[in-house]
């Protein structure tokens, strides 16, 4: 499969195109809706849901605080429970790892659990380069797949499709990656659901490799969790002979007990349930049932980073619920493809330049952008990210990583221009009689009025274009304050 994320515009332009597709505004609408009113019910059953969200966090920060602790405790125990661990710095490194080892058993192709981790480093892309063909196995993952298509949603990966158009991409696409569709398929979701089943089921069967992520990792006994609803994980972490688990380091949890809080906060807060219908949990090599070679890959990718900075770290609480995106009025509005990334909405917003660094691309740098800083994320996070915060302070990072530039960006043009004004007494006197003239040729002539008759300044040419394209900016004032109290106090100063 070719699509990549890979060489996506800038959230801006991107968003615009999305916003122009009337269908895909209607799907995210009605899908959004829906998750966000089964959330709003759960959690309303629990009365004690905000201490339980204060639990989550504390719970997070103590694991993230002794990450070092942890780690390598979880990796002593899974050592000991027959498992190999490996430890990847980046992308490159943990998509080898996986490539040899399926490599080693001559696998041509693998199973998967739906897993973030594996699609933020390019696993599918990188098998595929060595001739090992990559099934997603959970339902919107596998209707993402055979569509050529990316994922737009954490949870939902195709919540920008509907019914009609993934039956047409089962009639069409299938036959392509195996057992075909039934001929007489409809856009009934038990129809669809029994179509996929029958297609993964000779994919289970045969694959001898499966990879996974997992939710989280226990470190006092060495077990990885995964949590999923429609048991296609289980499939895969039981059926097949090997198992390789990409985890990130930040999924690491010091006991069962810091779990607790974590199974009662994500199904509430991701499907809109009380609880999800399969948890795994294995622990290294069971003797005689399951895979008997297990592999766990400890992966990097940015996240110490992300440590490293003091108010971005709380983003690595992250337990990948997708509530925040279900709340968000600009995901709402513009889906995930827009975001250019794995990690789309205000997660998405805030972890990709936290993962990849500012000032690297455009791309990233646009992303703690595109929210509008509404707070809605904050409320709807189970485990209190305050992603409002991070996107303000990832703005000033942005801005920071390019105060050396050569050319310069029309707001950096504003500053520096409103810096020299304001530096020197007589400048800010000679800029506000400019700007006081600007007011009253505005308000003699100008066509444009706000609400309650305040004149407008209309579209302004130059750089301020695009910014009075979508906004009225109000005409200066003809007086500055100054002017009036010179005026008015006889010149006293
Ligand atoms: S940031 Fe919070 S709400 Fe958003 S996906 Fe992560 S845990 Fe869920």
């Amino acid at each position: 499969m070719s699509a990549t994320f890979v060489g996506m515009p800038a959230f801006p332009e991107a968003a615009r195109a999305a916003l122009a597709d009337p269908q895909l505004r209607h799907n995210l609408a009605h899908a959004t809706d829906t998750i966000r009113r089964k959330r709003a019910s759960v959690v309303a059953e629990i009365p004690e849901w905000e201490e339980l969200r204060l639990v989550g966090a504390a719970v997070k920060d103590s694991a993230l605080r002794s990450l070092d602790t942890h780690l390598v405790e979880l990796e002593e125990r899974l050592v000991a429970n027959g498992a190999v661990v490996h430890w990847a710095r980046d992308a490159a490194e943990a998509c080898a790892i996986v490539a040899e080892v399926a490599t080693r058993h001559s696998a041509e192709e693998v199973v998967k659990v739906k897993s973030m981790v594996t699609q933020e480093i390019g696993l599918n892309e990188a098998l595929a380069a060595q001739g090992i063909a990559a099934w997603e196995t959970d339902l919107a993952e596998l209707i993402v797949q055979l569509g050529d298509d990316l994922p737009s949603h954490i949870l939902v990966p195709a919540i920008h499709r509907n019914r009609a158009e993934i039956r047409e991409i089962f009639r069409t696409k299938m036959a392509a990656a195996g057992r075909p569709a039934p001929d007489d398929l409809t856009d009934d979701p038990a129809a669809l659901a029994g179509a996929a089943r029958e297609h993964l089921r000779e994919k289970f069967l045969r694959a001898k490799v499966a990879v996974s992520g997992a939710n989280f990792a226990v470190a006092e006994t060495g077990t990885l969790v995964v949590v999923e609803s429609e048991g296609n994980g289980r499939m895969c972490l039981t059926l097949p002979d090997v198992l390789v688990s990409v985890v990130g380091i930040e999924k690491v949890l010091p006991t069962w007990e810091s779990l607790d809080p974590m199974m009662r906060l994500l199904p509430r807060s991701s499907t809109g349930e009380r609880m999800n219908p399969y948890t795994s949990t294995w622990s290294g090599v069971t003797p005689g049932d399951g895979p008997q070679e297990v592999h766990v890959v400890l992966l990097d990718n940015g996240r110490t980073n992300a440590l490293a900075d003091d108010v971005g770290r709380q983003a690595l609480r992250c337990i990948r619920c997708s509530a925040c995106l279900n709340v968000c009025p600009v995901y709402e509005r513009t889906g995930g493809h827009a975001y250019g990334s794995v990690y789309p909405g205000p997660i998405g917003a805030i972890l990709n330049p936290l993962l990849k660094g500012t000032g690297v691309d455009e791309q990233t740098d646009s992303l703690p952008y595109a929210s509008s800083l509404c707070g809605a994320c904050f409320e709807a996070c189970p485990v209190r990210i305050d992603i409002p915060e991070v996107l303000v302070h990832l703005r000033t990072k942005v801005v920071d990583s390019h105060r050396g530039d050569r050319v310069l960006k029309p707001e950096a043009v504003a500053m520096k221009a409103a810096a020299f004004a304001f530096s020197d007494a007589r400048r800010l006197a000679l800029a506000e009689r400019a700007s006081g003239l600007a007011g009253r040729v505005i308000g003699r002539w100008g066509k444009t009025r706000l609400p309650g008759g305040r004149p407008a300044a209309g579209r302004i040419p130059g750089p301020g274009a695009a910014w009075t394209s979508a906004r009225d900016m109000p005409a200066p004032p003809k007086e500055s304050f100054r002017a009036w109290w010179k005026r008015t106090s006889g010149g006293r100063s």
